[in-house]
């Protein structure tokens, strides 16, 4: 299968000044594939967002490659289509909204690329119903829930059709209840079958995801599925990554039962903190 997203040997500092840059990046490689629901995982200053601007372009390596559907992000020839295929959903959720009625606010990149009026509502109508906000769509956003506004956020970018969305600390900003929301509906595009790449600081919301990349120093130091990687609980402490409270809890009982299965404990336990 081709992948999505291929980063090859990316290495990536910010210019200071003429004399210093700060690195930041240390020669990355990995692939996303279609259908996948990746979380990127490090502590703050590992490098998380630096890496997550690179999957649509917004930055572009000093050194190695991404490629997005074969496209080089360096040409900048292939922007609009990169653009076009991997959305962006960013942390804070006011700065994302531009319009004074949610339709229009959900509508937005649509009326700038030019869609026709007739598309323009079938798609804002069926970005509105994924995200369960149809019953809001002539509200004023600000004054929504900070996950209802995420979700808002997360329409507009649905509705410019792209293939994979990166949620860059999408629910950092919210209370438990919007990081619910906001998850389930990461989960709900997913099986959806769209791309879905989140980068977040919580093991709990790692758990979530069907495979975890966990980033320090601007290094890819582990690369699994949840199960895998809980397994290395003492490399994960020296990170001061916690291993959700209930899959230390499904370990134990499965050492003890092995037919008891880890999968029992369900994924709305994992969002109980
Ligand atoms: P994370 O998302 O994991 O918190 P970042 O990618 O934001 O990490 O930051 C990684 C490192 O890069 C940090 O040391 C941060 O201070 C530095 N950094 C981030 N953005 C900039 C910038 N615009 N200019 C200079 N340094 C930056």
């Amino acid at each position: 299968m081709e992948p999505i997203i291929r980063l090859e040997n990316v290495s990536f500092a910010y210019k200071i000044n003429e004399k210093t840059s700060v690195s930041v990046l240390k020669d990355v490689s990995f692939s996303i594939f279609p259908g996948e629901y990746v979380a990127i995982i490090g502590h703050n200053g590992s490098g998380k967002s630096t890496l997550s601007k690179h999957f649509n372009g917004i930055l572009t390596p000093g050194s190695g490659d991404v490629w997005v559907h074969g496209l080089n992000t360096k040409e900048t020839d292939n922007k609009r289509d990169i653009r076009k295929a991997v959305g962006m959903v960013f942390q804070h959720p006011d700065n994302q909204i531009v319009a004074t009625i949610v339709e229009e606010d959900v509508a937005f990149g649509l009326e700038n690329i030019g869609v026709p009026r007739e598309e323009m509502k079938k798609r804002v109508d069926e970005a509105l119903e994924t995200v369960k906000m149809s019953e809001f769509r002539n509200r004023p956003p600000h004054h929504l829930s900070g996950g209802q506004k995420q979700r808002i956020a997360i329409a507009g970018v649905l509705a410019m059709h792209p293939d994979t969305i990166v949620f860059d600390e999408a629910t950092s900003m919210l209370d438990s209840f919007g990081r619910k929301e906001v998850l389930q509906v990461m989960r709900k595009m997913n099986d959806m079958g769209m791309t879905i790449i989140t980068v977040t600081h919580r093991m709990s919301e790692a758990a979530e995801a069907n495979r975890i990349i966990v980033i320090e120093g601007g290094q890819i130091v582990m690369d699994g599925s949840p199960r895998e990687i809980f397994k290395h609980k003492q490399e994960l402490d020296k990170l001061q990554l916690d291993v959700p409270a209930v899959s230390q809890i499904a370990e134990i009982i499965h050492q003890q039962y092995p037919d008891f299965s880890r999968d029992l404990i369900q994924e709305d336990e994992l969002l109980t903190e």
